[in-house]
């Protein structure tokens, strides 16, 4: 008798993806360390570049981008700007790439190349599929699952597109990643305990900070900034601007209407740019029509023409520092992310402001993808010494105004999961904050199931607006939540634990998720009278303020008249449910009260000049 072994069953491996808007890679899982798969020119970068042939075919990554060239009409790149977004929202985009951007049916982007047109999803797509071949071919064997990674501030019609694209390379997204949390990964920075984390993203076009707090294996996002109009494409074009004006002045022929000669420089300049990241001098050299151009540069040189790009960095970086709550001081670790970080300026200067010693032992332009290749494994059950992360089923959020719901934890969130929102008070000199915590997918707080009700007390009397009130929800890996609220000023704390899955059936979670989709339009149309009945309480609130203060009864009888009539209008409205009505009156109210507004802000700054001594 011959016992059969069928050995262990195989786990399908799950590549990690970095979409990036100038550079794609893809990653895998080694038995000891994540690793970038090479592509079949050996280069690992695949230029995020997608040419249409008119035969039908296409051309992705390094041909596509030397058919820039040869193809302008019939290649797009930057594709990742355009993900997700509404014809309304990238009047900017439209203006500053060269191709050709249409509008579809809903408003969706469409891309024309030649006679054929595509949606920035079909074409990220078509630059993830290549990524997909690459992965199949070194591995050998099929691949079908993936982790791709995302910036951090894309929303969530971005997000989709991200998906849909992964759908159309025949991938399934098994989860989408923040590109700083990616990072962070890559570093082994989830075996921190606790900290704070920059993550610092300089690539070809755009700039991203990040500021990522760390507890027990969860990163959550403080705060993101940047520039997305920065990056090394702004380096190559200051030297490839000297390096025009130098050849005008020894050929006597400007060539910067010359299409090919710019883009042959462009590739030089580019080039000598990459040498002296490591390099203390180098050469730009080329060569054009039997001509030979070749210009010393050192790195002094070069540091000061980069010195201002540099500079723009850093304003964003101390912003949201500041959003973050954060001072240098407390920030822990600095990750260096993006292959223009490579320039060694810019490290003294990310060094300086931050002072901390940036992580740059990976190579930046890969540890995205090489972050993605870890979460992918920790999915694919490859690590199972890690925490397999989990979703929680519904929403969790708080009461607010009106009595709607803030969400605050979304459906499908992994857990841990944890995250922070401020509120504040709406009611002249409050002293307590009553937090109302509630778990749902419906707008209203009538419509969610109540979890738990805590007062937030003592808080000093302040004017309406003026306490801030920081919320923070924390669901750790067995799903257990604990909501606490701070008021910033003062200190004062509070908090609860509490199981929301406690006494829910898996029955019971998918009637609340389809209760919400069946309801979701009147729930809407609700939510938006709600709306505009909080905001309807905060005008009356403030004119009746106004009517109180000295300014009120210098103005004439026939204005106060007016005011006191637009105010009667909005409550005759304010009960019924159309919200646009609502709106309409509160609108007429406001500019019935304009002329009195300005009265009291001239008194105040009278008033202001006045104390000043001169
Ligand atoms: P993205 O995230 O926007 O897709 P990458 O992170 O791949 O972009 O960065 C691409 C940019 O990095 C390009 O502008 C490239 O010239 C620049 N870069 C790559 N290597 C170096 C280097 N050694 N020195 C300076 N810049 C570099
Ligand atoms: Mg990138």
């Amino acid at each position: 008798m011959f016992a059969i072994d069928f050995g262990k069953p195989k786990n399908e491996v799950v590549v990690g993806i970095d979409l990036g808007t100038t550079n794609s890679l893809v990653a895998a899982m080694g038995p000891s360390a994540p690793y970038i798969i090479p592509g079949p020119d050996g280069d690992p970068l695949v230029p995020s570049v997608v040419t249409a042939l008119p035969n039908g075919d296409f051309l992705v990554g390094n041909p596509a981008r030397r058919a820039l060239v040869t193809h302008p009409k019939l290649t797009v790149y930057s594709a990742k700007r355009l993900m997700g977004r509404g014809a309304a929202d990238i009047a900017e985009e439209r203006k500053l790439l060269p191709f050709k951007l249409g509008e579809g049916s809903e408003s969706v982007i469409q891309i024309e190349l030649g006679t054929r047109t595509f949606t920035p999803p079909v074409i990220s797509g078509i630059i993830l599929r290549r990524l997909k071949q690459n992965a199949e071919e070194h591995l050998g064997e099929p691949v079908t699952k993936a982790v791709i990674t995302v910036p951090a501030y894309f929303n969530d019609a971005q997000r989709q597109a991200t998906k849909d694209a992964g759908r159309i390379a025949g991938l399934e997204v098994l989860r989408l990643v923040n590109e700083p949390t990616a990072a962070a990964l890559a570093y082994g920075l989830d075996k921190r305990k606790e900290g704070i984390v920059a993550v610092y993203d300089l690539g070809g076009g755009t700039f991203d900070i990040s500021i990522l707090r760390l507890q027990d294996g969860i990163f959550e996002v403080l705060a993101t900034g940047g520039d997305t109009r920065l990056g090394g494409d702004d380096i190559d074009n200051l030297m490839l601007r000297v390096a025009l004006e130098d050849i005008a002045s020894e050929w006597g022929e400007d060539l910067s209407r010359n299409q090919e000669a710019v883009q042959l420089l462009r590739r030089a300049v580019i080039e000598a740019k990459h040498a002296l990241s490591v390099l203390p001098r180098t050469n730009i050299v080329f060569e054009y029509k039997e001509r030979r151009y070749a210009r010393e540069l050192t790195r002094d040189v070069f540091n000061r023409l980069v010195m201002p790009i540099v500079e723009r960095t850093l304003a964003p970086c101390r912003q949201a520092m500041a959003d973050a709550g954060v001072t240098p001081e407390q920030i822990d670790e600095v990750v260096l992310v993006g292959g223009s970080t490579r320039v060694p300026l810019l490290r003294e200067a990310v060094e300086r402001l931050f002072r901390a010693k940036p992580h740059c032992e990976l190579n930046p332009d890969q540890v995205v993808a090489l972050g993605a290749a870890v979460q992918a494994s920790i999915l694919s059950g490859q690590q199972t010494d890690k925490l397999l992360l989990d979703v929680t089923p519904l929403s969790l959020g708080i009461e607010t105004m009106g009595g709607l719901v803030s969400r605050i934890i979304q459906r499908n969130s992994t857990i841990p999961a944890s995250a922070t929102e401020s509120f504040t008070t709406a009611v002249e000199g409050q002293t307590n904050v009553l937090i109302h915590v509630v778990q749902g997918e419906r707008e209203m707080v009538k419509d969610c199931r109540s979890l738990a009700r805590f007062d937030l007390k003592g808080i000093d009397p302040m004017p309406a607006g003026f306490p801030r009130s920081e919320v923070r929800f924390l669901i750790d890996a067995n799903g257990i939540l604990q909501v606490s609220a701070r008021e910033q000023r003062t200190g004062k704390e509070q908090s609860v634990e509490v199981k929301p899955s406690y006494g829910l059936s898996d029955d019971q979670v998918e009637a609340m998720i389809l209760e919400s989709i069946e309801r979701a339009e009147d729930d809407f149309a609700e939510r938006q009278v709600r709306e505009m009945r909080v905001e309807a309480d905060n005008v009356m609130q403030a004119v009746e303020k106004a009517k109180q203060s000295d300014a009120w009864f210098e103005r004439p009888e026939d204005e106060r008249e007016r005011v006191n009539r637009a105010l009667n209008e909005l409550l005759v409205v304010y009960h019924g449910d159309d919200h646009n009505l609502i709106r309409v009156k509160i609108e007429a109210l406001d500019e019935a009260t304009r002329p009195l507004a300005e009265t009291i802000m001239n008194t105040a700054v009278n008033h202001a000049l006045k104390g000043t001594k001169i």
